[in-house]
């Protein structure tokens, strides 16, 4: 397995397969990259997972823009799938098309999937991704709850829809879900309306310390998670101006077209590999899993530690340290005795 220079291990790729969207939500980061219509091919991004796969990485997220969307989508999971043992690709969607699409994907071996549920009342939902698609969304919900898929719903957390989190902690709990409460990142619209919009997890942390009856953390991003006395468990991701966060973070990510990226807050450090990705020699893995090491190097925690707070990588914002930061610390502290 790699390491990087911060002694952070790298086991996962996220991979971008199109930023075509049929949402428009209000905050979308699009995952750090510019929006057009380049897309790599199954065979494209089927190699860039073998490469990655000979570095031991194990676990492949597909995301978008819209993955459902991509009519080739069964195709590159079966691909994914087929590099080796041991592999683990899960989807996040925003579920609009999964009753339709759903049956193929599991077919193809899709071992878990993320739908966004920013809310549950219809004019709330409408008000975040501004579609009618609320009722579709939840009949492919019980879709996939039919195929005994493991599910998560990714609920962002905002002004506009801070008043819905009972709501969606309620329906997850009835249906067995569990949740990813997403803090919004300052990143694409999420940039525009971050000032407007922002809520700092530590606001809903009563509410869900008064639901729960233990917390626990994932080494992954450091998260906190809350196992609610209903039987589901809660994941907080808290990425801003926490550097327990970033110190957790084990992935890169490969754009829609073609770069390695090494943090979704960055594009000052790609690795441009699409000349590799047209090489036709047998020395293209090779190449590629030199691309992946060079990414690995380049990755760098973008909130770091700063006597007692936070800094970004470049200097540029500093903040004390959060609360919801201390609990993944207090965490690790009890751990340790
Ligand atoms: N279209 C799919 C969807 O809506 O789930 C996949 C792509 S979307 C960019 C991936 C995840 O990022 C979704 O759960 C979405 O809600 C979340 N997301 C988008 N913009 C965000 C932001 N500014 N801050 C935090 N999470 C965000």
């Amino acid at each position: 397995m790699l390491f990087d220079r911060y002694g952070r291990p790298l086991d996962n790729l996220r991979i971008t397969v199109t930023t075509a969207c049929n949402y428009n939500c209000v905050f979308c980061h699009r995952e750090g990259e510019e929006t057009n219509n380049t897309q790599l091919t199954p065979d494209q991004i089927t190699d860039v997972a073998t490469a990655a796969y000979s570095l031991d990485i194990r676990k492949f997220k597909i995301t978008g823009g819209e993955p459902l969307l991509r009519e080739d989508l069964p195709e590159i999971i079966h691909s994914l799938k087929s590099i080796g043992k041991g592999i683990e690709v899960s989807l996040t969607t925003n579920g609009y098309l999964l009753e339709d699409k759903l049956n193929r994907l599991v077919d193809k071996g899709l071992d878990r999937v993320n739908v966004s549920l920013h809310a549950v009342s219809p004019q709330t939902y409408v008000a975040v991704t501004q579609v009618k698609g609320q009722d579709k969304v939840l009949r492919g919900l019980s879709l996939a709850k039919d195929y005994s898929l493991p599910v998560k719903l990714n609920y962002v957390l905002t002004k506009a829809n801070v008043g819905e989190l009972e709501k969606v902690l309620d329906y997850a709990s009835k249906m067995g879900f569990n949740v990813n409460l997403i803090e919004l990142i300052p990143q694409g619209k999420g940039k525009e309306i971050f000032d407007k919009l922002y809520v700092p997890a530590e606001e809903v942390l009563p509410l869900l310390e008064s639901k729960s009856s233990r917390v626990e953390v994932r080494p992954l991003h450091s998260r906190p998670i809350f196992k609610l006395e209903t039987g589901i468990q809660v994941e907080v991701i808290a990425n801003y101006c926490n550097p327990f966060f970033c110190a957790g973070c084990t992935r890169i990510r490969l754009t829609h077209d073609g770069k390695l990226k090494t943090c979704l807050n960055r594009d000052d450090n790609l690795v441009d590999i699409r000349n590799t990705l047209m090489d036709r020699s047998h020395e293209k893995l090779y190449k590629l899993r030199e691309s992946i090491i060079k990414a690995n190097f380049l990755r760098e925690p973008f909130f770091k530690m700063n006597g007692y707070g936070a800094t970004t990588y470049d200097g540029k914002i500093t903040c004390p340290l959060r609360k919801i930061a201390q609990l993944s610390l207090s965490h690790e502290e009890k751990k340790k005795k």
